[in-house]
């Protein structure tokens, strides 16, 4: 297990956790982060940030998306390697609890599949661990508050403007959800571009809610995008 905890390079963007090592920066106004243990810089933000991409308020992950951490995640995924949620879970706990403040939320939601691959896979992986996360974290557990209304494609891989099309819309609050002035703690596996968090918080912010905080386990870092590393990219989900 050792060899998944991969920290991601830091700094990280203070909206939405990219490592942005090589960029120019600029500081962010307001961060719920604030400049924490590197006192003598301010937090910055990315390009992607600068421009509003994200409607969340802020993302974070547990760990680079490397290739030890992208088969435990397909084993997790396909395999039916279900206690790994647990092990998923106690990692963010960690990642929850070293910045309360950033994190404190109402509600704890899984992103959530579409029904007919549910069905097809049983259980949907973002809930094996959001479950025990929110159990670890005493904060309500609400999975069905939020629905994807559009199938993902069949297409197994997917380029980076293809995962933005096909989850634009692609989700909903459900109907009668109470999501009014909630802050909600979104749950994924993996951070890949960003788009299916960006859908979500969409969503939910359309339904109400006052906040949205984006954590998933791994991180997708744009170097192993290459084509050499084409594998473990395959079918992330979004
Ligand atoms: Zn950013």
């Amino acid at each position: 297990m050792a060899q998944l905890m991969k920290p991601l390079p830091e700094p990280l963007c203070a909206q939405c956790g990219r490592p942005i090592l090589s960029e120019t920066v600029e500081p962010a106004a307001n961060s719920a982060f604030g400049p924490g243990k590197r006192e003598n810089t301010s937090p910055r933000i990315c390009h992607l940030c600068r421009r509003q991409t994200y409607d969340f308020d802020i993302a974070r992950s547990f760990g680079r998306y490397s290739l030890p951490m992208s088969r435990a995640i397909l084993l997790f995924k396909y395999g039916e390697v279900t206690p790994l949620g647990g092990w998923f879970a106690k990692r963010l706990a960690g990642l929850v609890r070293a910045n309360p403040d950033a994190f404190s939320a109402d509600v704890l939601v899984p992103v959530p599949l579409d029904a007919a691959r549910f069905r097809e896979r049983g259980y949907n992986q973002a809930e094996l661990i959001a479950r025990p996360l929110a159990r670890i974290l005493g904060i309500p557990f609400r999975s069905w508050l939020l629905v994807r209304t559009k199938p993902r494609p069949d297409k197994i891989r997917l380029t980076r403007r293809e995962r933005w099309e096909t989850v634009r819309g692609a989700y909903a609050a459900h109907k009668g959800a109470q999501v009014d002035k909630l802050r909600v703690l979104l749950v994924d596996d993996v951070f890949t571009t960003g788009a299916t968090l960006d859908a979500c918080s969409r969503a939910l912010r359309q339904a109400g809610a006052s906040r949205v905080v984006g954590l998933t386990v791994a991180r997708a870092l744009s170097q192993l995008t290459a084509p050499d590393m084409a594998s473990p990219y395959q079918d992330l989900g979004e």
